[in-house]
């Protein structure tokens, strides 16, 4: 602990130093200019990461094993596993679509829980894993794109929407993944990158020499003075750049792609519904009214907010944001850093529409009586969301802040 004595943080969304000082149990250090997190003092939170992290391995072990959901309909049961819609997207001919389902809802979520094991579980006896700073950044890279929330959602929703069509049966893994969900999101909130690196701790006051600029390592957190720093953190040796490299075009591009790909991804169908040899195609927005009509007004609501509003306000946001750092705007920097944190958390969301294409087309298909194939608007949407996901990561919030001109004082 003593050990700690005099070093330093800096606020990862606009770049103020701070010394981390202790702080009461179950306590957060805020940053005074943005508002954002620090860091935490969470009691215990090794034994407690682990502990849960091993739990997310077994149920994720457990979701994969057992059936998720069954369809009765008459004398005829469909079972389907938890990978079914990723696999049904992929037979269908959108293996790229599949895939992302695939990656996003399995594998990533499991890359990173044993990628934290594989760091924390030696760490916790005091040895070093062997490349400890690859597996970081790996972690750090997927974790974003674990998805397993939004999957859920998107398989209740499916699962509602199948009512008057079959008899739908949860599954053990249905249970299992719900479990997940819940263990996976109390394993993150107990984590602190802090945890992985109590050996190699953070440049000291001392270290500073005078200077007050530094380089933020964006993945590990370790700074750097800017004058003199390497090409890659010394501690987990990932590339590091003083603000994220072009930032501004780069996000520009991004948006821009995503919103041409919003055109088609509303005009085609994204799903078409075959009942007794009749199909049925349908678009987000006539999907939205076919549930208002059935009256399922909550389900509607959710699915426009997720598909619609959502992507709509993102582009907004982002744009707003881009245009106001170009413009070196003075106006509000605090709630502009909070506008883009909500901008980066609610992205990935849009996802559920994705997943619950993907659910439906993985659980219909019972011959002639129905099947309900992916069509090509969700592969558009699929992109676009990726896409605004991609251009909120490469959007630099601090961009806000380096900005502001009458702002050194207000410590
Ligand atoms: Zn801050
Ligand atoms: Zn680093």
């Amino acid at each position: 602990m003593e050990n700690n004595q005099g070093v330093l943080v800096a606020c990862h969304e606009c770049d103020a130093l701070y010394r981390r000082e202790p702080i009461p149990v179950n306590a957060r250090a805020n940053c005074t200019r943005c508002g954002s997190v620090l860091y935490r003092q969470i009691p215990d939170a090794m034994n407690r990461c682990i502990a849960l992290y091993l739990a997310a391995l077994m149920l994720w072990i457990m979701a994969n094993s057992y059936p998720f959901l069954s369809l009765k309909v008459g004398g005829l049961v469909e079972e389907n596993l938890l990978y079914s819609g990723g696999w049904a997207l992929y037979k269908f001919g959108m293996p790229e679509l599949g895939v992302l389902v695939f990656l996003t809802s399995i594998v990533f979520p499991f890359v990173t829980i044993t990628g934290l094991l594989y760091l924390l579980i030696p760490l916790r006896f005091s040895h070093v894993p062997p490349f400890r700073g690859r597996v970081v950044r790996v972690v750090t890279t997927l974790e974003p794109w674990s998805l397993i929330g939004v999957f859920f959602l998107g398989t209740l929703i499916s699962v509602v929407k199948l009512q008057d069509l079959a008899t739908v049966i949860p599954g053990l893994s249905l249970f299992a993944f719900a479990a997940l969900l819940f263990v996976y999101s109390g394993a993150r909130a107990n984590f602190d990158s802090e945890l992985i690196w109590a050996d190699k701790p953070n440049l000291r006051e001392d270290g500073l020499g005078g200077s007050t600029s530094v380089v933020n390592c964006h993945t590990c957190g370790m700074l750097h003075l800017r004058d003199t720093h390497p090409e890659r953190c010394v501690r987990c040796d990932a590339p590091i750049h003083f603000r994220v490299e072009d930032s501004l075009h780069r996000t520009w591009a991004l948006l821009g792609a995503a919103t041409l790909m919003l055109i088609p991804a509303n005009l085609y169908p994204v799903m078409t519904v075959t009942k007794l040899g009749k199909g049925d195609p349908s678009t987000i927005i006539s999907g939205v009214i076919d549930l208002m009509h059935a009256g399922l007004w909550g389900l509607a609501f959710i699915v426009l907010l997720a598909s619609i509003v959502v992507p709509v306000a993102k582009l907004l946001t982002l744009s707003f944001l881009l245009t106001s750092v170009r413009r070196g705007s003075q106006w509000r920097p605090r709630d502009r850093t909070l506008l883009y944190r909500v901008t980066e958390v609610v992205g990935a969301w849009s996802m559920v529409d994705v997943f619950l294409v993907g659910m439906l087309a993985g659980l219909v298909s019972l011959g002639f009586l129905a099947t309900i194939e992916p069509g090509i608007g969700a592969t558009f949407f699929g992109g676009a969301v990726i896409l605004t996901m991609l251009a909120a990561h490469s959007f630099d919030p601090r961009l806000i802040w380096d900005g502001m001109v009458s702002e050194e004082d207000d410590k």
